[in-house]
């Protein structure tokens, strides 16, 4: 699939980069590169060894009968692979429960571009605490990426919540639209009603990793060690970004790999 680079001379080039599509691509293409190897939509509810050794797993899942695994990776966030493994290891379950993550909704809105005097030029903005606005800040996606409005419509996409305002992701749809309304009214002074609102809710959104979040890892460690062929990924760990997601998720499959029978 092809990038879309952000082309606008306000924007920080070559820094936000996306699929065409969105970065749902991605998923997409790993789903169909491995059709017939995985199954998606299945909730991890259990993890135990077969016959209680280590080096063959029982994944217990919500949908479907257990599987039986070599490895297992939980690339799941912190929060929700804490109960999975509390039977097994009470203390693999305690780090992962002190690695919080901060919710974050994400509001999109469109406009027509007339209505609201022309596309915005430029990335967006972000808003610094002080300035009086809720909004973490305000994407011009349109004028970012092209192809993600039809011509002539504008679509931004404004963040709220996170780690110092976690009541924001929570709040009701009517209220949340309000909100970033109000704020994009002071930042941008659009006062038109939008064509097309969306919410989008992370409530796990972005790891915090807090003093102390080193020990927690290495503690991981220590207890993953004990347990051969189970492993921990994803944003919880080592790196929010999806660029350190895709790097640590690369050097665990490797390592996988090196340990699995030949
Ligand atoms: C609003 C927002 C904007 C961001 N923007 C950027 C950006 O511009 N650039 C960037 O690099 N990063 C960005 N990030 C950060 C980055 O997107 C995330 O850190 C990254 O996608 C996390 O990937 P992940 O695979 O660890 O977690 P997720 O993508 O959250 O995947 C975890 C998966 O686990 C599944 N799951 C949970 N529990 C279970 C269970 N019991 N059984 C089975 N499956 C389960 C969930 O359904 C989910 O699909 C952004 C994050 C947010 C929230």
């Amino acid at each position: 699939p092809e990038l879309s680079r952000p082309g606008g001379p306000a924007g920080p080039g070559g820094t936000l980069t996306s699929f065409r599509d969105g970065i749902e691509t991605l998923i997409d293409g790993l789903v169909r590169e491995l059709a017939g190897a995985v199954e998606c939509d299945r909730s991890l509810t259990g993890l135990a060894p077969v016959d209680g050794a280590p080096g063959s797993w029982r994944v217990e899942t919500r949908e479907h009968e257990a599987l039986v695994a070599d490895a297992v990776v939980l690339a799941q966030p912190a929060a929700r692979s804490a109960p999975v493994l509390a039977a097994l290891d009470p203390q693999l379950a305690a780090p992962l429960e002190q690695i919080p993550s901060a919710s974050l909704a994400v509001v999109a809105l469109a406009w027509d571009a007339a209505a609201i005097g022309g596309a915005p030029q430029g990335f967006g903005f972000l808003a610094p605490h002080g300035e009086g606005l809720r909004i973490l800040g305000c994407l011009w996606d349109s004028s970012i990426f092209p192809g993600r409005a039809p011509e002539g419509k504008v679509l931004v996409r404004a963040m709220i919540g996170g780690a110092l305002d976690p009541g924001a992701a929570l709040l009701p749809e009517a209220e949340l639209l309000a909100q970033v309304r109000g704020d994009l009214r002071r930042a941008m002074g659009i006062a038109v009603e939008p064509e097309h609102a969306w919410v989008f809710r992370h409530p796990l959104g972005i790891s915090q990793y807090t003093v102390g979040h080193l020990d927690r890892l290495a503690c991981l460690e220590r207890g993953l060690a004990q347990w051969p062929g189970l492993h921990l990924t994803g944003q919880s760990y080592r790196g929010v970004a999806m660029n350190a997601c895709i790097e640590d998720a690369g050097e665990i499959a490797g390592r996988i790999l090196a340990q699995l029978p030949a």
